[in-house]
């Protein structure tokens, strides 16, 4: 182990965020389940949620979402956007996620120059 007085800084660590799951939005209905889901409700305003196995079970059988994913070291960050293709969120400068933007245009510039 290395003695660098620089701490390893990089994309925030997940790992312990909460379902936001909570009956009447008060702290003391708080599901205090870890999240394992994260939650499009709608794309326009960006309205999204985390939440547990189990709640994520309740919201597929009661509600209708845009769109949902299992939770990512890249999930509720600032700036992230959510990635429909990939199943997660991510930032643009994602390799993986660009390539499939980078396939999807390059299919387009080929029926532009069959035509
Ligand atoms: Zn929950
Ligand atoms: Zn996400």
């Amino acid at each position: 182990m290395t003695d660098s007085p620089f701490a390893p800084l990089g994309r925030y660590d997940t790992r312990g965020q909460k379902c936001t799951y909570s009956p009447g939005d008060i702290p003391a209905n708080d599901c205090q389940a870890n999240a394992t889901w994260h939650i499009l409700w709608n794309a326009t305003t960006a309205d999204a949620s985390l939440a547990c196995d189990p709640h994520m079970a309740q919201a597929r059988a009661r509600f209708v979402f845009v769109d949902t994913h299992r939770l990512s070291p890249d999930c509720g960050m600032p700036n992230a956007a959510w990635g429909f293709h990939n199943k997660r969120c991510y930032y643009l400068d994602d390799t993986a996620e660009a390539a499939v933007i980078a396939g999807a245009a390059h299919d387009g510039h080929v029926k532009e120059t069959a035509r």
